[in-house]
């Protein structure tokens, strides 16, 4: 399948923000006459649900395969490990993100990455430099990304671009963003239909550091006892994808949306790398991690630097 439309999508598991990108991306390109459509890697969670809802957008369809060639532009993740197989062959035409680069290319990329707190900020300011207008809707799901993504404006990847961005696209949006946003995020928090293997893949992701498989997986809570009742199923859970998919080191993160720290279950054969990482003792499999809300900003780089110090010695 030879055509020229464009596939968006962003990570697989996907958040509010990779469903936001993908729609307002394929909707950029589309009022710039170009062929694009958005689609998603994985069921839509119950936040980003909350959010299609209220601004009244429908979901993107689900990719399953990628054809060589096939062009695509790339949101919210430049990781393989996080998108479909078969992605190393497709045709990149754009990369749009706000994590660590881990992208090579055959060709050329038109790559924009920004250490902001949400890949939509980011969004927000392609529709400026393009002169294209943005619409309630279209500002309804890029708000709803930046209050995910920065849990509130609370964690540290957020930055002031990312604040001022969700107060104008409130403003076209025509929403409260407070009440709003703590609604959305509430509505992310509700696990009480789950298995312990839904709880933890909800929001996780995978890595490779050498010969290291690392998955760190996170669930937004208002109350972490609701969580911590399902202790013995997540664990139970977290075992079976460390058996079926060899995994080293699993982290699963449950984060308090209120008071901003993280309360973690760590299993695997090299659960050493978490405690040095994080100068902690594991008390059967938890710890309390304070202040620590980001993957990609606090648990990630502390593993990862763990690692290469132990590579340097
Ligand atoms: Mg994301
Ligand atoms: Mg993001
Ligand atoms: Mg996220």
């Amino acid at each position: 399948m030879a055509d020229n439309m464009i596939r968006v999508f962003g990570h697989t598991n996907p958040d509010t923000d990779s469903i936001s990108c993908a729609i307002t991306m394929a909707n950029l390109q589309n009022q710039l006459g170009r062929e694009a459509q958005s689609f998603r890697l994985g069921e839509i969670n119950k936040e980003t649900q909350y959010a299609l809802n209220t601004f009244d957008l429908k979901e993107p369809e689900l990719l399953s395969n990628i054809d060589s060639n096939t062009n695509v532009i790339m949101v919210d993740n430049n990781e393989f490990s996080q998108s479909l197989p078969g992605i190393e062959n497709a045709h990149i035409q754009m990369v749009v993100d706000h994590h660590r680069l881990n992208l090579q290319t055959a060709e050329p990329v038109y790559c924009i990455a920004e250490p902001v707190g949400c890949a939509s900020t980011i969004m927000y300011k392609l529709y400026k430099q393009d002169d294209v207008s943005i619409t309630p809707k279209m500002a309804g799901i890029m708000l709803s990304a930046i209050i995910s993504d920065t849990l509130m404006f609370k964690s540290p990847t957020c930055t002031e671009q990312d604040k001022i961005t969700a107060e104008r696209l409130a403003k076209i949006a025509g929403i409260n963003l407070y009440d709003y946003g703590y609604k959305l995020l509430e509505a992310g928090t509700d696990i009480s239909n789950f298995t312990g293997l839904e709880i933890i893949n909800v929001d996780s992701k995978d890595f490779k550091h050498n010969n290291l498989k690392l998955t760190i997986s996170q669930i937004n809570s208002s109350n972490l006892e609701d969580v911590f009742k399902r202790k013995t199923e997540i664990e139970q859970a977290i075992e079976q994808r460390i058996q079926e998919e060899n995994i080293d080191l699993f982290v699963f993160l449950a984060t308090d949306i209120l008071e901003a720290n993280s309360k973690a279950i760590v299993l695997g054969n090299r659960i050493d790398i978490f405690e040095r990482a994080f100068n902690t003792k594991l008390i059967s499999n938890t710890t309390l991690l304070k202040g620590m809300v980001s993957r990609k900003k606090q648990i990630l780089p502390a593993i990862i630097e763990t690692l290469e110090q132990k590579i340097r010695i």
